[in-house]
């Protein structure tokens, strides 16, 4: 469970998620919790500890006010990851991708009988980097879900994931908090409102990576890449160095920073330099950022490092020369 904290022995969900969570213990209540739930959203708002939540509520012999109660003998496993009816799936070791016999392997644990007699859980994160024929293994049991067991499956792009799985899900689309509220979370962590702002800026709004960049040397790296795109815009550096800060992270983050960099710039700028024929071509960069963070979401799976490098030379073609200046903070557009 790589994205996730210390499990503590009560898993609530976050405070954006009240309404959803609320929402979910109606249908248990009532018996109608779909068997297979996807839950989506923007990447670093907090899917994966909804999923947790819920399905260690699934599992507690005892739960307490709508949460798992932290207490019985079931509580106990699901927080050391040991419970004999809780699958967690994600890609393993160096593979980017959950491969076709992890995905054979919940499927014949969800077809035995829970050991705890109660239910079964299985959570996928992130589903869509699921191979196709780990997809298709998969499909065949959510079209037909065991009795009493439960598939949730966590996923940031949608489009991500062939239309066949969607279909057999109940899609549950959570918000994106707004800052006040992320800013009101994450002061516990950070232990000061200006810092919790800082962090929140650095991590484009989202607030579990703002968290996770709380002392950490992501947001060194982040930094370093937001000095850089201002060595370049202002026509001091070459690209390298933003080559550099990029390559280390996921290509959806360096694309959100990169056009967050550029808007960041354009917005410094007055309206007369806006119309010049350079802020032009730079709307037209962010633009085509936004159209590759689209094909991406669509399904393509491109070489990142190969497009991250033929989008940096362009970027230095248009705006290397400094002549737009270099004044710009990154961060403040957010996803
Ligand atoms: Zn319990």
């Amino acid at each position: 469970m790589t994205d996730l904290p210390d499990i503590a022995a009560v898993s609530a969900p976050l405070p954006w998620q009240a309404g959803d969570w609320s929402r979910l213990n109606e249908q248990l209540a009532s018996g109608q919790l779909p068997h297979a739930l996807l839950l989506t959203g923007t990447r670093h708002t907090g899917k994966s500890r909804l999923a947790l939540a819920l399905a260690r509520l699934l599992l507690c012999a005892q739960p307490a006010a709508g949460l798992n109660c932290g207490k019985c003998h079931a509580c106990q496993l699901s927080a050391s990851g040991s419970h004999g009816d809780f699958q967690w799936l994600e890609p393993e070791g160096k593979s980017r991708v959950i491969k076709i016999d992890q995905v054979r392997k919940v499927v014949e644990f969800s077809n035995r009988t829970a050991g705890f007699g109660l239910r079964k859980v299985v959570v996928l994160s992130p589903a869509e980097d699921m191979t196709i024929n780990a997809a298709n293994a998969l499909l065949k049991v959510l079209e037909e879900p065991p009795a009493n067991s439960y598939f949730i499956l966590v996923c940031h792009r949608l489009h991500g994931l062939p239309a066949t799985v969607r279909s057999r899900c109940q899609i549950l689309r959570l918000a994106t908090p707004a800052p006040e509220q992320s800013l009101a979370w994450l002061d516990s962590s950070s232990g000061s409102r200006k810092d919790s702002e800082r962090l929140l800026l650095l991590a484009g709004g989202r607030p579990l990576l703002a968290e996770r960049l709380n002392g950490q040397e992501q947001a060194d790296r982040l930094q370093l890449a937001q000095r850089a795109m201002a060595g370049l815009f202002s026509g001091k550096t070459g690209v390298s160095a933003l080559a550099v800060a990029l390559a280390e992270a996921d290509l959806e983050d360096a694309l959100v920073q990169l056009a967050d960099g550029i808007l960041s710039l354009l917005r410094g700028l007055s309206a007369e330099r806006l119309a010049t024929a350079q802020a032009r071509a730079a709307f037209a960069l962010v633009d085509e950022i936004g159209g590759i963070r689209r094909a991406i979401s669509g399904g393509s799976n491109p070489n990142a490092q190969l497009m991250l490098e033929s989008l940096l030379a362009k970027v230095q073609r248009v705006l290397g020369d400094g002549g737009l200046g270099g004044n710009i903070a990154v961060g403040q557009g957010g996803t």
